[in-house]
C-alpha cells in the first residue's frame, strides 16, 4: 500500500511511504537519505515490486525508497535548499522546514518499528558491508546476525544518524553500505542487496525466502590508509579481500604501500589520482 505524506505545507513536498503486511515484527527500510546513493534506492524499488506480488507475510514492512526527496532530484547527498545531511540530524531535524518535516515523518516510522535498516552506498570501488553498533547492544548484534550478508563492521557511532539514534532508543538499527554513489547505481550490487533484504526478512520470520544466509564475520571499525605520496595508485589487492599487517596493498609512483593492520579491504582508491594525505584504502580491522 502506497501513501504520500506532505512533509511541508507551503511547497506540498510529499514523501512516498509503502507499507506491506500487518502486526509484528515490523521493519522500516529506508534508502536515498543521501540523495546520490542510488543503488539502495534501486534495491528498495525492487523490493516494493516484489512485495506488491507477495501474498503471504507475517509482520510489517515499511519502505521509504527516497528519504531525501530534493537531494535525489538533484542527485546530490545533501538537501540542496539548506545543505543539511539528513543522516546527521535525527531525531529533531535542523535547517529548512522540508528537512525538519522529512526527519519528523521518518523518525515516527522508525519509533513505531521493531527494526530499522537504512540503505547506503560507499562508492564505486567498495565492497558491501553492514554497519552497526553491534558491540554496544546485544539486541543490535542479534539483528545484525539476522541480516543476510557476510561482512559486519563496527560503526563510529556518530550521533544524528537514523540507525544510531534508533539503536540508542532500543530499536535495533543498521546500515547496509553497498557499491555505487555519486548519482549512479550498480545493477549487479543492487540485485545482490535486494536478495540480502529478502534473506533478512526471511531470518526475521516476516516472509519466506529460500536463499537466506546467516553466516557472517564481525570486524572492528573502518580505518583509512592515508597516502604518503602523490600519484596514480596501483592496487594489488581485491575488494573484499582479507589482508594481514604489512601485506602489500599496492604501489604509488614506485613506492610500495603496506597495510598497517590486518582486516578486510572494503574500499580502494582505484582509477583516480591520489594526493598526499588522501585515502588509498579502507580496511575494517580484524577482531
Ligand atoms: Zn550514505
Amino acid at each position: 500500500m502506497k501513501k504520500e505524506v506532505v512533509v511541508e505545507e507551503f511547497s506540498g513536498i510529499k514523501l512516498r511511504i509503502y507499507r506491506y503486511g500487518s502486526g509484528s515484527p515490523s521493519i522500516l527500510i529506508t534508502a536515498g537519505i543521501h540523495g546520490d546513493e542510488l543503488t539502495g534506492v534501486y534495491a528498495a524499488y525492487k523490493l516494493i515490486e516484489h512485495l506488491n506480488n507477495t501474498e503471504k507475510m507475517d509482520g510489517t514492512v515499511k519502505i521509504v525508497p527516497v528519504v531525501n526527496i530534493l537531494g535525489f532530484l538533484a542527485r546530490i547527498r545533501h538537501n540542496p535548499i539548506d545543505h543539511v545531511d539528513l543522516n546527521r540530524v535525527f531525531p529533531d531535524g535542523m535547517g529548512s522546514t522540508v528537512t525538519k518535516g522529512i526527519i519528523k515523518t521518518v523518525w515516527e516510522l522508525a519509533s513505531s518499528s521493531d527494526y530499522v535498516l537504512d540503505l547506503h552506498c560507499a562508492g564505486h570501488y567498495s565492497y558491501p558491508y553492514i554497519l552497526s553498533v553491534y558491540p554496544d547492544y546485544d539486541y543490535v548484534k542479534t539483528f545484525v546476525d539476522n541480516i543476510s550478508w557476510h561482512v559486519s563492521i563496527e560503526s563510529s557511532g556518530q550521533r544524528g544518524q537514523l540507525f544510531i539514534e534508533a539503536s540508542h532508543q532500543g530499536i535495533p538499527g543498521a546500515i547496509i553500505e553497498t557499491v555505487g554513489g555519486r548519482g549512479y547505481y550498480m545493477k549487479r550490487w543492487g540485485d545482490e542487496l535486494f536478495k540480502t533484504i529478502l534473506g533478512t526478512l526471511n531470518n526475521l520470520g516476516i516472509l519466506e525466502y529460500g536463499e537466506a544466509d546467516k553466516g557472517k564475520k564481525h570486524y572492528g571499525k573502518l580505518k583509512r590508509v592515508k597516502s604518503d605520496y602523490e600519484g596514480f595508485f596501483k592496487p594489488y589487492i581485491a575488494l573484499g579481500q582479507e589482508v594481514a599487517e604489512d601485506d602489500v596493498l599496492g604501489e604509488i609512483n614506485g613506492n610500495i604501500v603496506k597495510s598497517p593492520i590486518s582486516g578486510i579491504v572494503l574500499g580502494v582508491a582505484e582509477g583516480t589520482y591520489v594526493f598526499k594525505g588522501e585515502s588509498l584504502a579502507r580496511i575494517a580491522e580484524s577482531i
